[in-house]
């Protein structure tokens, strides 16, 4: 009997583990067992290994071969397993040197006639095997450079079985990372300079990216809502080594990591179709499981555009990672969680005819208005602390189209300091925004605002205007306020203009 062991790497959830390749060749019926909890697609690896061995011009070892993976209790999902199953039993027929492969992880999924294709989540997987001590690692070509992200790693990649073959054999070097070739550089996002006028607009996502505050912008068609929008994450902080790996990982199992090799540093912005499937929202999947759009959200934006047309059960699938930070998928292969942590983004016309409030054309009255928007109410927008109504675009507005805004870049720089304000303030507590203080703490003895500066704030209280919550996120936006402009605690100027920036829909 002869043996042979590969290491290679694989995935639950966020997390790789190192997984260890054996292969056992025993006389008797020829046959291909797999064990170690395989899944379906593993099932499938037995065909593609096989031909994939053949039509690398190698023969089937015509003995009975069993497939082992290790640790036998972990889960193992996907197709990134068929090259280290491959090489395992060439080595293990004694068809190739193993020497080679002491120590190096070998990741990819073989095409039926022996190519090497590119799997989701190899960020992750390397990390995985740098972490258990192993320095090198041969991927698929084109993740060659997701591979390389990872310091510390020498990273080697191959498009076919035949070249890992020769390579053992013959010494014909394998691909390098820049093999994968040079990414087009990624053009830079939209900038607030771009936005004419809407100072109310400007000011709800300034202050929504200082505190940390879920947005909402309410208002006509043609206001700049999703322009808006879209440039929320230029001026949010850029992400940390830690969150910026996370972002990435999320990527790279999500298969979308854009060409280039480089850890992902802007905070992501996600804008799923109000169409979209629930799978692509929240994520799921058959097999290896995919993250949805609240998972490649994670650390940056979530934007719903014409929020109210979303369907209730995608609003509501919403609710558990807002409030967890998590997306649990419970699937027949077993629970998945990926990490959800995002800032919400709302969008929506006032009423269901898309045509400005007070427009002659607009008949909708206050009631059909107020069941419009209801949708939002319930899940969401009970979340949501900076809510605005644009007015629609004026005549004004756009004669000063050609004369700049204020760029991303000196915004970014306010939301910075405002964001550093808040941070030491709350260091005790490690609450990193205002939008995580909780109302008890606001109303606390040590932060209460002063009667004198709240007035404004107890009468729309008094006559029901504004809820026992609503009156908190208010209290919440005049700390952030008072942050963004350098002032030790929020005065009424601050709950003033907090209210303003309340109005979209009150309660
Ligand atoms: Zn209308």
């Amino acid at each position: 009997m002869s043996y042979a062991k590969v290491l290679s790497a694989g995935l639950v959830g966020v997390t790789g583990h190192l997984i260890e390749v054996e292969a056992h060749l025993a006389t008797g019926l020829p046959a291909l067992v797999l064990s170690g909890l395989p899944d379906t697609a593993l099932h499938e690896a037995r065909d593609r290994v096989r031909a994939a061995i053949i039509n690398s011009g190698q023969e089937w070892p015509s003995r009975r071969i069993t497939v082992n993976l290790l640790p036998a209790t972990l889960p193992k999902r996907g197709s990134v397993f068929d090259c280290a199953i491959a090489v395992a039993i060439l080595a293990g027929a004694g068809v190739l040197p193993l020497a080679a492969f002491d120590r190096v992880a070998i990741l990819g999924e073989l095409g039926l006639d022996g190519a090497v294709r590119p799997v989701r989540g190899v960020l992750p997987m390397v990390a995985a095997a740098l972490r258990a001590g192993i320095t090198r690692v041969v991927v698929p070509l084109g993740n060659a450079q997701e591979a390389a992200i990872v310091p510390g790693v020498l990273v080697k990649a191959i498009d076919t079985l035949h070249r890992l073959i020769a390579f053992v054999r013959d010494g014909v070097p394998m691909l390098d990372p820049s093999d994968q070739g040079v990414p087009a550089h990624g053009a830079p996002g939209p900038d607030l300079a771009d936005v004419a006028g809407q100072p109310l607009g400007r000011r709800a996502i300034e202050v929504a990216a200082a505190g940390g505050h879920h947005v909402a912008i309410f208002g006509p068609p043609g206001a700049g809502k999703t322009m808006l929008a879209e440039r929320l994450p230029s001026i949010l902080p850029e992400l940390d080594d830690e969150a910026a790996l996370e972002v990435t990982a999320l990527h790279s199992i999500a298969g979308v990591l854009p060409p280039g090799g480089r850890l992902l540093r802007r905070p992501p912005f996600q804008a799923p179709h109000h169409t979209a499937t629930m799978q692509s929202l929240v994520g799921g999947g058959s097999g290896l499981a995919k993250p949805g759009a609240i998972s490649l959200a994670h650390r940056g934006v979530l934007f719903l555009d014409e929020a109210a047309e979303f369907s209730g059960r995608a609003l509501d699938a919403l609710r558990q990672p807002l409030e967890s930070g998590r997306v649990l998928l419970r699937r027949v292969s077993g629970a998945t969680e990926f990490p959800a942590r995002v800032q919400l983004c709302l969008a929506a016309n006032p009423c269901p005819c898309a045509r400005p409030a007070g427009d002659v054309y607009c008949e909708c009255s206050p009631r059909v208005r107020r069941r419009y928007l209801s949708r939002l109410s319930g899940p969401l927008l009970d979340r949501v602390d900076v809510q605005v109504m644009l007015p629609p675009v004026t005549a004004a507005d756009l004669l000063c189209a050609g004369a700049p805004g204020e760029s991303s870049t000196t915004v970014a720089d306010r939301v910075a300091k405002a964001r550093a304000a808040a941070g030491a303030r709350w260091s005790a507590k490690a609450w990193r925004t205002n939008a995580e203080v909780p109302g008890p703490a606001l109303r606390g003895a040590d932060w209460r605002l002063p009667a004198r500066d709240t007035t404004a704030l107890l009468r729309l209280l008094d006559s029901g205007a504004l809820s026992a919550r609503g009156f908190d996120r208010v209290v919440r936006m005049a700390w952030t306020i008072a942050d963004l402009d350098g002032r030790h605690r929020p005065g009424r100027e601050d709950v003033a203009e907090a209210i303003q920036l309340r109005m979209g829909v009150l309660t």
